[in-house]
């Protein structure tokens, strides 16, 4: 039988419609929009000025403190204005806005565009650190913690495996599945650098079983690896939330407030794995990553190589435009993803996924009132009880709220998906747990 986590979960209708889409190159946009805090930490520090000329790959923000991030230039072109623009949380940020240049373009010196594989790393692990820092690698899965960071155990603590989350559970989404088909070399090369960073022999490389042929070629591959082996885990929801994959794969359950490295994990999806390669073996910075567009209505759901600070609504064109009937976009996928206020919000290093949802499926049905059914109570994978923090929300119930371990909300949506009485349970937890944790940042300082 299939491994998977132990706690909730659910399986919602997977909906893997560019499940079959090889990645398509996407022609360059006019300009690109690139916020300066696509991370979570300190956003970066703008290092160019309005006129400047810059190459793919250029610095054009450095990391603003130790959990941070450099931004690099996506295109050739000219800086026109550095100015605060909507993101996909709906919030106003400062963004380096470039125009694409006509010309031909250019790359900075030392990024190593060729497709050659190069398999050999002899780079001590500080090194390998360096690049990756140097390169503004971050969490591709959805979560954008800077890496180099992730790379560093905390003093005391020691990482014995490294798990690749390959899992890609949000329905819709295809991003992960198409790169493992197109760069699963590479992305072996990438396993075996972290390892070596973090000075572990054993990788474990989890894979929900629908996508069969990336199980199949990743497990041939790995036959190459000493010490990497590829895990087909039951298709759960939300297996690709860190606590649960470390369940699934190790059969560890992480404490409250604790990290992965507690359990001597830690886990990098597999689109953060082949940017480290990248990095490290081709000198190349973050500056593109693998979005997939997406919807029932949707002319061509594609797998797109985007360039960093692309207009989503360039992604939609090139998908065959935005359906008459377009309720929502959505900014990743339906369970985790937030309603995007425009097409003009930017493809940033978090972007998973564009989907377009059609009116029938984006309205909310009315909410009534709870029938203590406890559904939501049995679905949620870290133990909570969603319908008294609700409550509890609503009341202003700080005490009870943070007693109630809001703040253990991996924000996954499973609770609201499985009411029955339409509730908006996700909606008051995520209210409710910003609260709280500003009351505990506030007692700590
Ligand atoms: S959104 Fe939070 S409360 Fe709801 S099921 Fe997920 S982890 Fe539990
Ligand atoms: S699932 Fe909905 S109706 Fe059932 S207990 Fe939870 S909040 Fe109440």
């Amino acid at each position: 039988m299939l491994r998977t986590f132990r706690l909730g979960g659910i399986h919602p209708p997977e909906n893997k419609l560019s499940a079959e889409q090889p990645i398509r190159e996407l022609p360059l946009p006019r300009e690109v929009i690139i916020p300066i805090g696509q991370h979570i930490g300190a956003p970066a520090v703008p290092t160019v000025q309005k006129g400047d000329l810059v190459k793919v790959g250029t610095v054009i923000a450095k990391t603003g403190g130790f959990i941070s991030a450099n931004i690099h230039s996506s295109v050739t072109g000219k800086v026109t204005k550095i100015d605060s623009f909507f993101d996909a949380g709906g919030y106003k940020r400062p963004a380096i806005v470039i125009s694409v240049s006509t010309e031909e373009e250019e790359w900075e010196e030392g990024i190593d565009r060729s497709p050659d594989l190069i398999k050999a790393c002899s780079l001590e692990p500080r090194e390998i650190i360096e690049r990756i820092s140097a390169a503004g690698i971050v969490g591709l899965g959805g979560a954008t913690f800077p890496t180099h960071v992730k790379l560093s155990p905390p003093p005391g603590a020691k990482a014995e495996v490294l798990i690749v989350n390959a899992v890609e559970c949000e329905p819709y989404l295809t991003s992960d599945h198409a790169l493992m088909l197109s760069k699963g070399e590479e992305i072996l090369v990438g396993v075996e650098i972290l390892k070596r960073a973090l000075g572990v022999s054993r990788a474990v490389i989890g894979i929900e079983n629908n996508k069969k042929d990336a199980i199949l070629y990743l497990s041939q591959l790995a036959m190459d690896y000493e010490g990497t082996e590829v895990l087909p885990l039951k298709v759960q929801y939300p297996q690709g939330g860190e606590k649960q994959l470390i369940d699934a794969v190790l059969r560890k359950q992480i404490k409250s407030g604790a990290l992965p490295i507690s359990a001597g994990a830690v886990v990098q999806n597999v689109g953060t794995v082949f940017a480290v390669y990248e990095a490290v073996q081709k000198r190349k910075p973050l500056v593109e990553r693998i979005t997939t567009v997406t919807g029932k209505h949707l002319e061509t759901p594609s797998n797109f190589r985007a360039r960093i600070g692309t207009p989503i609504g360039h992604l939609i064109t090139a998908s065959g435009g935005l359906p008459e009937d377009t309720g929502k976009i959505i900014g990743g996928g339906p369970m985790m993803g937030k309603a995007l206020l425009s097409t003009e919000v930017p493809v940033t290093k978090g972007t998973s996924g564009i989907l377009i949802l059609p009116r029938e499926e984006s309205t909310r049905r009315p909410m009534r009132n709870c029938i203590r059914c406890a559904k939501c109570v049995s679905v949620c994978p870290m133990g909570l009880n969603p319908a008294f923090l609700m409550r509890d929300v609503q009341y202003a119930d700080w005490e009870a709220t943070e007693k109630g371990y809001i703040v253990d909300c991996i924000e996954c949506g499973s609770c609201s998906y499985t009411c029955p009485s339409n509730r908006p349970l996700l909606d008051f937890i995520r209210t409710g747990k910003q609260k709280v944790s500003a009351i505990i940042r506030a007692r700590k300082s």
